[in-house]
């Protein structure tokens, strides 16, 4: 065998490399190293990102030396669909198997022109909101790069988003939206999630606007004052209570990193926006007789006075192991209307894809529970707290 002979056999042994979560950035540096222009590094993004393509053979403007190269090497690998399901409302949701055999959701919600895609960042979580499904699972891991932008390639792939590039050829757009609001805490896994949400953004891959895009935290401090440098989407925050007694309960990253730390980061995190007009969003999940009280109303109000904020009530979704209730709709609207003669901009998020369960905060997957949190969850007397405010 000769030396290249020798080096192209183990090449083929090791492990391909997976180009389908590479930025531009990483994309060009892999061509520089086998001694292509910036511009291969583009045509290969395009054909990924723009038309859904896997195969190299099938990248006609990449000449056949390069593309037989590349079939050598590398290799365009999206997480597996192990399954596809349809609400009757138009919700979709995609169970999705990623390395190691752990399964995660992803959900598109349509409503009206826009379509948003509910993308997870990891497999469980460990920050352990009282209320949320994937937080009874503990953490297993965090999603690769690859993981996450292939949730957004393979519902784009599924509406036919993605398409061979044709002159003129009107390409629909489905997925007009990306919220990384499924499993897992976004700021936690900040490479992985950047270099997604960058992808997403890119003009050569799907062109979504950064206002369209938005990374959703319950408030990994030192992460968000690290975020601007890294991107610009938009920011939604976790709230879910007013003062830090009850948030303390809710989130206990709390704990670590109070509200108003936490507010003053995100007000940072907007003031660097080139376009500063730009408002957070304040996410705040309903329970009943938890955190719905006019008092709580009164006191959000007093608390946001000078963040530059939009308020998105959330009815809590129950699931099997939470003794929660849903908000009842008077309360809710009773919330909503102090909010609202505040001045405050409040919508509230409607209840989609109920008979696929796709709510955002149900989305459990069938994770390998390593901590056996829900075990100890589901074992444990758990009265449904209700806590005064301070
Ligand atoms: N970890 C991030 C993003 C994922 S959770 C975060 O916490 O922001 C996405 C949103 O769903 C969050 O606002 C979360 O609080 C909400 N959520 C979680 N569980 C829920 C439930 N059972 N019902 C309604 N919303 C829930
Ligand atoms: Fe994690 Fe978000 Fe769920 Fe909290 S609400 S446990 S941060 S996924």
């Amino acid at each position: 065998m000769t030396e290249v002979q020798t080096v192209q056999a183990e090449t083929q042994q090791a492990e391909r490399i997976n180009l389908l979560g590479m930025s531009v950035d990483k994309l060009t540096d892999f061509f520089s190293g086998l001694g292509e222009k910036r511009f291969r590094a583009v045509q290969v993004l395009k054909w990924i990102h723009q038309s859904g393509v896997d195969d190299f053979e099938q990248m006609t403007n990449v000449s056949k030396a390069m593309r037989a190269k590349l079939s050598e090497i590398a290799e365009v690998r999206a997480p597996k669909v192990l399954k596809q399901m349809d609400s009757t409302d138009g919700t979709r949701k995609w169970l999705i198997e990623v390395s190691g055999g752990n399964v995660i959701e992803t959900v598109y919600i349509p409503d009206g022109d826009r379509g948003t895609l509910c993308v997870s960042s990891q497999v469980g979580c460990s920050l352990d909101c009282s209320f949320c499904a994937t937080g009874k699972q503990g953490f297993n891991r965090d999603l690769t790069a690859a993981e996450i932008i292939g949730q957004v390639w393979i519902a784009c792939k599924s509406f036919g988003q993605l398409l061979p590039p044709q002159p003129k050829q009107e390409r629909p757009r489905k997925v007009t939206n990306v919220v990384m609001m499924g499993m897992g805490e976004p700021l936690l896994n900040f490479d992985n999630v950047v270099d997604a949400m960058n992808l997403m953004m890119e003009d050569n891959a799907y062109g979504i606007s950064k206002r369209r895009v938005t990374l959703s935290t319950s408030g990994v401090v030192p992460a968000l004052d690290r975020l601007a440098e890294a991107t610009d989407v938009s920011l939604a925050i976790s709230l879910h209570a007013p003062n830090d007694a009850l948030r303390n309960e809710l989130v206990p990253i709390n704990k670590k990193y109070p509200i108003a730390m936490l507010l003053d980061s995100a007000k940072r995190y907007i003031e660097q926006m080139p376009d500063n007009h730009r408002k957070i969003t304040i996410e705040y999940t309903m329970m009943r007789e938890v955190n719905d009280r006019p008092e709580h109303a009164e006191e959000l109000a007093e608390l946001l006075r000078d963040v530059p904020v939009k308020i998105n009530l959330i009815p809590f979704n129950p699931f099997e192991l939470s003794d929660y209730q849903r908000v009842s709709n008077n309360a809710l609207r009773r919330f909503q209307q102090i909010l609202l003669d505040k001045g405050y901009t409040v919508t509230v998020r409607t209840t989609r894809g109920d008979d696929i369960a796709a709510a955002c905060g149900q989305l459990a997957g069938q994770v390998n529970d390593r901590t056996r949190r829900s075990e100890r969850y589901r074992n444990a007397a758990r009265p449904v707290r209700i806590v005064s405010q301070a």
